[in-house]
């Protein structure tokens, strides 16, 4: 199999709205040669805590990212030609079953770590960061974690149950997936359960930014000093609530003075030269959206980190 069929459909060729739908119109492909990063889709949405609907995220992502084009002019760089890519589907997620599921995906991720390819992945709801992040420590090690939300989702448990989508990140310090020194919430806001939230995950040894500090001291210094907090293998996690209602209200927990999409898009575009082993868009819930904003701002948010890593493989090596 060569290079050459690891790429989009040419849609100077071919119209954007014929052919079969998958993400940015990528070869739909579960064969692994020459292939450095794969869209993997989990709709899963069990481990939510409010409004459903995000097990329908990956499809109305794959169809919002039929309008993305082969070149960055920002970041420079066309990632089709620097990396073999391709949508390697979805997991066949067990509804109703949180357990079954994280093996499924535990298993998947485990394949394309085996692999070395890079997964660019869209939820579901966040519950399903937990098992990716434990296939992804079992092949690097301890994970430096950038989380992107208007979440900590690190509380201990909700009506007594330990797994859904706002403990993944307390579980993942105690089953040790990540390196908390190393790992940072972004983009926090938002009423919470109690006056001591923000300490005690800090407490954990986890850095939290919030929102408000990002609008007082500007994103550009928030920046630098995230980067200056992330290890040498980083996985991003992007709650699609950590963006604003008004530019994502097709999201389960919405929560109000978040990103706009330029900052969303600046805040990724930021991380060339950050090693990021894998990547997810999460809590993109459709029947909530309106316009398919919210869709089409997260497969833009997936397309930057793709290009992200194919700036980072062209500066590590001239040949993939
Ligand atoms: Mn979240
Ligand atoms: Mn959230």
């Amino acid at each position: 199999m060569g290079r050459r069929k690891l790429k989009p459909v040419d849609s100077l060729q071919s119209p954007r709205f014929a052919g079969i739908t998958t993400f940015g119109r990528l070869p739909h492909l579960r064969q692994l040669t020459d292939v450095h990063a794969a869209f993997l889709g989990i709709p899963f949405d069990d481990g939510t805590t409010f409004r459903p609907g995000a097990r329908f995220g990956p499809k109305a992502v794959r169809e919002a990212s039929l309008l993305l084009r082969p070149y960055n002019p920002v970041l420079k760089v066309a990632p089709f030609e620097v990396l073999g890519v391709v949508d390697y589907g979805d997991v066949d997620v067990v509804p109703g079953y949180i357990e079954d599921t994280y093996a499924r995906i535990q298993t998947t991720l485990a394949e394309l770590a085996a692999r070395k390819v890079i997964p660019l992945i869209c939820g579901g709801d966040h519950s399903i960061t937990l098992p990716v992040l434990r296939a992804l420590r079992a092949r690097h090690g301890r994970l430096s974690l950038l989380h992107i939300d208007a979440h900590t989702d690190c509380w201990d448990e909700y009506f007594g149950r330990k797994y859904n989508h706002g403990t993944v990140f307390r579980r993942a310090l105690e089953e040790d997936l990540v390196e908390p020194t190393n790992s940072v919430h972004v983009g926090i806001r938002g009423p919470v359960y109690f006056e001591r939230d923000y300490e005690l995950v800090k407490g954990m040894g986890y850095h939290l930014i919030t929102m408000e500090e990002i609008r007082e001291k500007g994103l550009p210094s928030i920046l630098e000093r995230v980067k200056g907090i992330l290890g040498a293998h980083v996985y991003v996690s992007f709650d699609i609530d950590a963006c604003d209602p008004s530019v994502a209200p097709g999201t389960g927990i919405p929560e109000v003075g978040g990103f706009l999409a330029h900052e969303a898009l600046q805040l990724l575009r930021s991380l060339v030269g950050i090693n990021i082993v894998g990547l997810d868009v999460v809590e993109v819930s459709p029947p909530y959206d309106h316009g398919n904003i919210t869709s089409v701002l997260a497969s833009n948010l997936i397309y930057e980190g793709l290009c992200v890593i194919a700036c980072n493989f062209l500066a590590g090596s001239r040949r993939p």
